[in-house]
């Protein structure tokens, strides 16, 4: 049996036609023209993709949108938006709302059959752009790591983007969403501001193309809105353009510790230890695989102090049972103990906290700028003799730059 597909629209000819386009793809379909009845549909017939149209009569398709991701439940039903309406703001109110993608009408049926794959495939990748902490390190000996510092995009099938960080490695990520000429909405989540996070910022292209809309998200910083935090680097002493001269949309949020849906993500924050405020993501995906960020976060060993003795169970809670968790992994142990309070952990109190969470796959990251090939291999051999030593079953790498790796 083919996917089941439900699709609601007031327009008996074109809900027809949907139908027959489908059914030609080999998909179970299921169709209504009163959209009152599209809850209770959903509930009996729990479709893998809602196809709804927006302007209805009886509920509209707004409301419906809502009232899916209401529900966690159905967190794994995609939601594409097929309206006539092409305006930006129904597009981004249904983003917002948690819809997965969005194609105006007239449909092509080629170009509609290859969008309803798309979102089905359930593919999510992750590619590191930067993998070092602190500052760049563009030295023949730490290529093979990488140079650039952090950045990682999270790319779904259905064209949602997601990026962490906006250090140096965001430049290389830049060109190749320009190579690919369709990308316009990216959303940005800033862990914080130290310089090796927000850096490549300025030199990102895709700000200054006119179309393209960037959501940037992070905290605010007391008084210090996030969007004062943000531009603050490109204020004319330091650069050259100004944050006010971006061709592109730009939109700052304000996020705290908590949960949040972004373009029908499921979003969720922790407050990290390191100086100033570090936000923490996880995102949770349709296909039930979740990747989390956490960088740059410091975990002291139970022996020293200061600790929060709350912080180490919430993130252990927070990360329980990740598919893929990226994670600051700076220090050996014995280079910890001359940096205590710097915001960063040593590598045993990172590996304790895997196996305490259950991680299913580690990434370490933020290598620190004194660390040249050999020394991330070092550590790669010190987590996998660690995981090996407790038989734990968690797969380990230290992050390589230019690495995609697939979750299915
Ligand atoms: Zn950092
Ligand atoms: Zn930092």
């Amino acid at each position: 049996m083919g996917s089941k597909v439900l699709v609601v629209d007031d327009d008996i000819s074109h809900l027809k036609l949907v139908e027959a386009i489908l059914l030609g793809a080999g998909y179970t379909v299921q169709t209504l023209g009163d959209s009152s009845q599209a809850m209770e549909k959903m509930a009996s017939f729990m479709p893998d993709i809602f196809i709804v149209d927006l302007m209805m009569p009886q509920t509209d398709g707004f409301a419906l949108i809502r009232d899916v991701r209401a529900n966690k439940e159905y967190d794994f039903i995609k939601i594409l938006v097929l309206s006539a309406k092409a305006f930006s703001y129904d597009q981004g109110r249904a983003y917002e709302l948690g819809a997965n993608a969005y194609v105006t009408k007239p449909i092509d049926a080629a170009k509609f059959r290859e969008q309803v794959k798309a979102i089905l495939r359930n593919e999510i990748k992750v590619t590191f752009w930067g993998t070092r902490g602190t500052v760049p390190t563009p030295y023949k000996d730490f290529l093979e790591y990488g140079g650039n510092t952090s950045c990682v995009s999270v790319e779904f099938s259905e064209g949602r983007l997601f990026i962490f960080d906006a250090g140096t490695g965001i430049i290389r990520l830049g060109d190749y969403l320009l190579g690919q000429k369709k990308r316009t909405k990216i959303n940005l989540l800033v862990s914080h501001p130290h310089w090796d996070h927000i850096h490549g910022l300025p030199f990102f292209k895709p700000a200054f193309i006119q179309g393209n809309e960037i959501a940037i998200y992070g905290t605010a910083h007391g008084d210090l809105s996030m969007r004062e935090v943000m531009s603050g680097q490109m204020e004319s002493i330091y650069f050259p353009i100004t944050i006010r001269e971006y061709a592109a949309r730009l939109y700052f949020k304000e996020l705290w510790e908590g949960e949040y849906l972004i373009e029908g993500i499921r979003l969720q924050t922790i407050l990290l230890n390191h100086p100033g405020n570090t936000l923490g993501y996880k995102l949770s995906c349709a296909n039930g695989k979740s990747v989390a960020y956490i960088t740059d976060n410091e975990l002291v060993p139970e022996n020293l102090g200061p600790r929060d003795p709350h912080f180490r169970g919430k993130l252990v809670q927070f990360l329980k049972d990740v598919d893929l968790l990226i994670h600051d992994s700076s220090y050996f142990d014995d280079e910890y103990e001359s940096r205590i309070g710097w915001g960063h952990p040593p590598l045993s109190e990172l590996l304790q906290l895997v196996k305490e969470a259950n991680v299913k796959n580690l990434y370490m990251f933020h290598h620190d700028p004194g660390h040249n090939d050999e020394k991330v291999a070092e550590k790669e051999r010190f987590a996998k003799a660690f995981i090996k030593e407790h038989n734990l079953d968690i797969q380990c790498f230290a992050a390589r730059e230019g690495v995609t790796v697939t979750l299915k």
